[in-house]
């Protein structure tokens, strides 16, 4: 497909900017949901640049549960904030999960925890995410995806983390999770 250079068309998508996305599961095949999760996630406009390694993890909040499987996504995409939302919603559904109680266990739980710099405050779509600031199930992985990683408003994330403590959060070195095949290209979320 050709572009006429400058030309903005009904369709234009907006600019490109990165998407940090949170994946969490402490119902069934723990791994193989984060990862069957990468897949619905990535790809037809989101492109997926780098995943953090796992981290097991003390649930917080809700009612007693297993240990979670945590990782982060870095992803870039021009795509409006609501649709990622609705993507990772589906990612969720693929998984049958099912939400009967709050902070309940769940096979998927896929949440945006920044889109650039962007800020709503709809309680279906907040962001920065109203509590990544506060989860260290978060903060750790995503400090492995990007050590120089900032939360909008709150600064870095490296400091949130020491702030919050680890405590309850263990890297897993021999679980991985890897890009799904050919779409890793997709991205370019460096500075180059
Ligand atoms: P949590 O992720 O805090 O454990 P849930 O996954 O049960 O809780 O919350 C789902 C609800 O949160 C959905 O109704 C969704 O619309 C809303 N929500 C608000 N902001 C976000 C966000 N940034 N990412 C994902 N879901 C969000
Ligand atoms: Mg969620």
């Amino acid at each position: 497909m050709s572009e006429v250079p400058g030309a903005t068309g009904p369709a234009s998508p907006g600019p490109d900017r990165r998407v940090v996305i949170a994946l969490g599961s402490n119902l069934g095949d723990r791994l193989a949901n984060l990862q069957q999760g990468l897949a619905s996630l990535c790809g037809g406009g989101l492109a997926c640049g780098a995943v953090s390694a796992v981290f097991q993890t003390a649930p917080v909040g809700g009612p007693a549960q297993d240990d979670f499987l945590n990782a982060v996504l870095l992803a870039s995409s021009p795509l409006p904030a609501r649709e990622i939302l609705r993507r990772c919603q589906r990612a969720e559904d693929a998984l049958g999960r099912v939400r009967t109680v709050r902070w309940g266990p769940r096979t998927l739980d896929v949440d945006i925890i920044t889109c650039g710099k962007e800020v709503a405050n709809d309680p279906d779509l907040t962001l920065p995410h109203p509590r990544a600031h506060a989860r260290a199930f978060v903060l750790a992985p995503w400090l492995d995806a990007d050590p120089t990683a900032c939360l909008p408003g709150y600064g870095s994330v490296r400091d949130l983390l020491a702030a919050v403590g680890d405590e309850g959060v263990r890297r897993m070195p021999q679980l991985r999770l890897v890009l799904p095949r050919g779409r890793a290209e997709e991205a370019d979320i460096s500075c180059r």
